[in-house]
């Protein structure tokens, strides 16, 4: 298991979505919304689910909504999938808010993660368990369904370590980074392919969620305590293996009928996205992940 026990989860930098707090948030404009949504591994189109996985995961609190306030220690995210999440989203803020300044001079802005069940509304549209997480830009939220890491395992086959959980969310704050840095709009290029912009910044994004591994158990809080033990092969194995579950040609040749077409890819291959999360891990380093400086992705 990766927590230290003894470690204490933050909620307040995270929200369980959904219920009543549906209206718009964002001021003016509404209808002229471009969707945009940066999610793992789909290029966006919820797919009107109608399940609502409320009553399973949350003992029947409001429609959309899950309770994170059994979420304590590094044991809670140990053992439960959602305080995992909350965890994460800790340790990954962390990270960025010491690196972002000592390497770029900017300054990192918290960003809140929204754990939902079944479906929620995000500024980008609705947030369901067939987007997948994602961030979206314009409310600078991660989204995550609590239950798609169940899904993460059983339909994409990835493993079921820790850190294959771990890097969706540190993906997901890999956009969140690009944003605050002004590169996020290299990505809308409207163009797809292995060489496209929104392919670079999905990349990108994955070499990012490798650095912060990198730092993972050394990165403290505000307290001075640091929530992740040590990484173990296993568990780069784990983050490799999620990667790699989430590459276009991967979901292609499993989900989608056994046919591989490269011009439409969004987010990358298997072996690219395992490639520049390797490559962040291994060089802790954000300079390192200018996937728009070479062709050989
Ligand atoms: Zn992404």
């Amino acid at each position: 298991m990766s927590f230290n026990e003894g470690a204490s989860l933050d909620t307040s930098q995270v929200t369980g979505g959904g219920g009543g707090r549906t209206g718009a948030v964002v001021g003016g404009g509404v209808g002229g919304l471009v969707i945009l949504l940066i999610s793992l591994f789909l290029g966006g189109g919820s797919g009107g689910s109608t399940v609502d996985l409320n009553d399973i995961l949350t003992g029947g609190t409001q429609s959309g909504s899950v309770d994170t306030s059994q979420c304590k220690t590094g044991a809670d995210a140990n053992r439960d999938d959602v305080c995992r999440i909350i965890g994460t989203v800790n340790s990954v803020q962390d990270y960025w808010k010491d690196a972002l300044p000592a390497d770029v001079q900017r300054q990192y802005q918290d960003a809140t993660t929204v754990i939902y069940a079944g479906q929620t509304q995000s500024a980008c549209g609705t947030a369901s368990n067939a987007t997948g997480p994602f961030y979206c830009p314009s409310d600078q939220r991660v989204y995550i369904d609590a239950s798609f890491f169940t899904e993460l395992t059983s339909k994409f086959g990835a493993d079921g370590g820790p850190l294959a959980q771990e890097y969706v969310v540190a993906h997901e704050y890999g956009h969140h980074v690009q944003d605050l840095l002004g590169i996020l709009a290299k990505g809308q290029d409207g163009k797809t392919g292995p060489l496209s912009g929104g392919v670079r910044i999905e990349l990108m994004a994955d070499c990012l969620a490798g650095v912060w591994a990198n730092h993972a158990s050394s990165t403290k809080d505000a307290s001075g305590n640091t929530l992740l033990k040590p990484l173990t092969d296993a568990d780069i194995k784990s983050a490799l293996s999620a990667a790699a579950a989430v590459g276009d040609d991967h979901i292609q040749s499993t989900l989608g009928g056994g046919r591989v077409d490269q011009e439409s890819w969004t987010h990358g291959s298997s072996a690219s996205r395992e490639k520049w999360f390797t490559t962040g891990y291994k060089s802790g380093n954000l300079n390192t992940c200018d996937t728009f400086a070479t062709n050989d992705l």
